[in-house]
């Protein structure tokens, strides 16, 4: 009965006002290798058709079009619109765009990176597979010492002689996955064999996002805080992206990433011209990073007279 009636629904299929191209050149997977074993592949994207002569960024002046009434299509307005759009967070007409990847990464990558949670992701089971003979190994040049102002990083490269020591430690590591491999032929489930591999070992996943948490994610992820490994892969993410939405992602650039917040206490400091009023180090030490980089100069603190000068005697 259903079916009947959803077999009288008829669809107008509409023929395009003008010519469409696709904005991934045909292709179905534009690639970068990452590290020594990893890649970002982006395996599609919505709208995948174009206008000729525009980009995908059309598909959010599009959905903006809706709230705010059609206005002239000129694509420099087009791009004034979009970047409107940016600064006042208008976010919902960059969700109307999709990026799905297929990424390959070590676990302690992904651990952060599914950390958020506004994506869609399909990870590869190491119950139902056997996990690859594939560790992230980093060169000699890559093993960053503990940053001392970082608790969380590791900044200047480390003194070699340790870092080699650390790269046999990983290569010791590493020879575990032999006894993995023997201990699944002699019969041990996967789901149990893995738990003895090093957070190393690659796992790969399709991760589907739409534009406004993508440059959530990239906004954390391409920071100087985050880990310089996951970094390399927002910064190949974007790189991939930039050439789908560029207008968007130069927006992104001048109003998120390369932007400053300032406090209300900031502010106050530029006004007064006075130091921050706060005890607290943290926030102090910030706003120092700020002034430095904004060329505001260091507010002039009064000197507090030590030499204790004597009385003068009165006549
Ligand atoms: C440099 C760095 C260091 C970090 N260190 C640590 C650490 O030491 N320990 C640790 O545990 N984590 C750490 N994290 C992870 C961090 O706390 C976030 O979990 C992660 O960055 C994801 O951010 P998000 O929740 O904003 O992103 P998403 O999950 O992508 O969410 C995007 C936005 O959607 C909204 N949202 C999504 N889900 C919900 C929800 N359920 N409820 C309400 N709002 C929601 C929020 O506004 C959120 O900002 C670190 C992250 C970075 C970048």
């Amino acid at each position: 009965m259903i079916q009947n009636e959803i077999d009288q629904i008829q669809i107008n299929i509409t023929k395009p006002e003008c010519e469409y191209y696709d904005v991934m050149g045909g292709s179905h997977r534009h690639e970068v290798k990452v590290h020594d074993h990893g890649s970002v592949a982006l395996v599609d994207c919505m709208p995948r058709l174009a206008p000729v002569g525009q980009t995908a960024d059309f598909s959010i002046v599009q959905a903006a079009r809706v709230s705010y009434g059609a206005g002239t299509k000129k694509v420099s307005e087009d791009k004034g619109l979009i970047r409107y759009l940016f600064r006042h967070q208008h976010t919902s007409p960059f969700e109307m765009v999709e990026f799905k990847f297929h990424c390959v990464m070590p676990v302690f990558i992904a651990r952060q990176w599914i950390r958020h949670r506004t994506a869609n992701v399909n990870e590869y089971s190491a119950r139902y597979s056997v996990m690859p003979d594939k560790f992230y190994h980093p060169k000699v040049e890559d093993v960053r010492k503990q940053s001392a102002s970082n608790r969380q990083g590791g900044e200047e490269q480390l003194e070699t002689k340790t870092a080699e020591e650390f790269l046999a430690y990983l290569d010791q590591v590493e020879s575990s996955y032999k006894t993995y491999n023997e201990l699944l032929d002699k019969g041990l489930s996967r789901e149990l064999g893995r738990i003895g591999l090093p957070v190393s070992v690659y796992t790969e996943w399709y991760w589907k996002i739409d534009l406004h948490n993508l440059f959530h994610f990239l906004k954390l992820r391409m920071d100087s805080h985050s880990q310089k490994e996951i970094r390399d892969y927002a910064n190949t993410i974007f790189a991939l992206i930039r050439k789908i939405v560029p207008v968007a992602c130069e927006a992104f650039m001048d109003y998120s990433y390369e932007s400053i917040k300032l406090t209300r206490l900031e502010i106050e400091a530029i006004q007064t011209g006075k130091p921050l009023n706060t005890t607290n180090k943290r926030e102090t030490d910030e706003w120092e990073q700020k002034r430095k980089l904004l060329n505001i100069p260091a507010p002039v603190v009064p000197q507090t007279n030590t030499t204790t000068t004597p009385p003068t005697e009165s006549k």
